[in-house]
């Protein structure tokens, strides 16, 4: 049976927005609106909505990267979600990022030896500089880079041989689980599968549980078990990765499916264009947040928001019309 790595339950972020004389609390931000799922120890679950739905605040939430408004989150069966001090600093090591733009995220002043040395002093791992020296060096061998790139600086780097530095400073001290943050989004197709490969290279090497956020589904196709689509601060859709791709039932996760490319011409008679843009997450549509775009809408969708439903086995989806025979 498979074992439980991280359980959310229910999370929530919501944004203050300030304002009038007394500079109170207006409107709020709502990012992420009631998530929950489990994610088993080894897997990768893919978590897929276009820009600002919330899906990279809810991977900072589960990391405690940000408090959460409310909900809870459970690591190893422990209930984390309100972590302080020296415990919160463990919590760490064992759950890291990996975030987009690695160069943002290398201290350009620093270099590589002391980049991949800094979180072995601050979590106090490798009591003796021997033992930090190997431990530098096994983690550029992990990662594909040379010893010599020991004394260069993240500047002297292509950006896929950042995005493995970046990598290595989240390897440095043996982490269970990584949020990897769209992290091939800024990188050229061609060096996009060679970061795809590594990451999934040490995922079988070291056990690693990713949960691996991307813009669209093409992505993280072939590295996630399952996945997760995300509108407007909520899941819409999760199931394993082949329901996903063959069955989907949300029309949001349909049109994401029709706009990966694919070399066929008569592919694009298929593609279902999303008419306007996603709506302020500070004031969401009633009802269910996406029947302002969906092709399908009806006129219960604007008066009821679906709950998510399991409409076949392990495969969940909010939409009042999904069903086992499909839309
Ligand atoms: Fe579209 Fe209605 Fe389903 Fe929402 S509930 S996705 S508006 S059909």
């Amino acid at each position: 049976m498979s074992e439980v790595l991280l359980r959310a339950e229910n999370v929530v972020k919501s944004y203050p927005i300030l304002g009038g004389v007394f500079n109170q609390e207006v409107a709020s931000v709502k990012a992420v609106q009631g998530v929950s799922f489990e994610l088993n120890r080894g897997e990768t679950l893919g978590l897929v909505g276009e820009s600002g739905c919330g899906k990279s605040t809810l991977g900072r939430c589960l990391i405690r990267l940000q408090e959460l408004t409310s909900g809870r989150v459970f690591f190893n069966g422990r209930d984390i979600t309100h972590l302080k001090g020296n415990e919160l600093r463990e919590l760490r090591r064992k759950m890291q990022i990996i975030f987009q733009d690695p160069y943002g995220s290398l201290n350009p002043r620093m270099t590589v030896n002391e980049i991949l040395e800094e979180p072995l002093i601050i979590h106090k791992l490798g009591l003796t500089e021997k033992d930090r020296n190997d431990r530098v060096r096994e983690l550029l061998n992990l990662v594909g880079l040379r010893p010599e790139s020991l004394q260069r600086y993240p500047h002297e780097f292509s950006g896929g041989q950042r995005q493995r530095l970046g990598i290595a400073r989240a390897l440095a001290v043996s982490p269970e689980l990584i949020i990897c943050d769209e992290p091939v989004s800024a990188l050229d197709v061609s060096v996009q599968a060679q970061v795809i490969n590594l990451l999934m290279d040490l995922q079988q090497k070291l056990g690693l549980t990713y949960i691996f956020i991307a813009h669209d589904l093409k992505v993280v196709e072939h590295v996630s078990a399952r996945v997760a689509v995300m509108y407007l601060g909520k899941i819409v859709e999760i199931a394993k990765s082949e329901d996903i791709y063959r069955t989907p039932q949300h029309p949001y996760t349909k049109a994401l499916l029709s706009a990966i490319p694919i070399p066929d011409p008569r592919a694009k008679e298929n593609r279902i264009i999303l008419s306007g843009d996603v709506p302020s997450p500070v004031n969401p549509p009633k009802g269910c947040h996406f029947h302002t775009r969906c092709p399908i809408a009806q006129d219960k969708c604007r008066i009821d928001g679906p709950e998510l439903k399991e409409v076949k086995p392990e495969h969940w989806a909010s939409c009042h019309l999904a069903s086992s025979e499909g839309l």
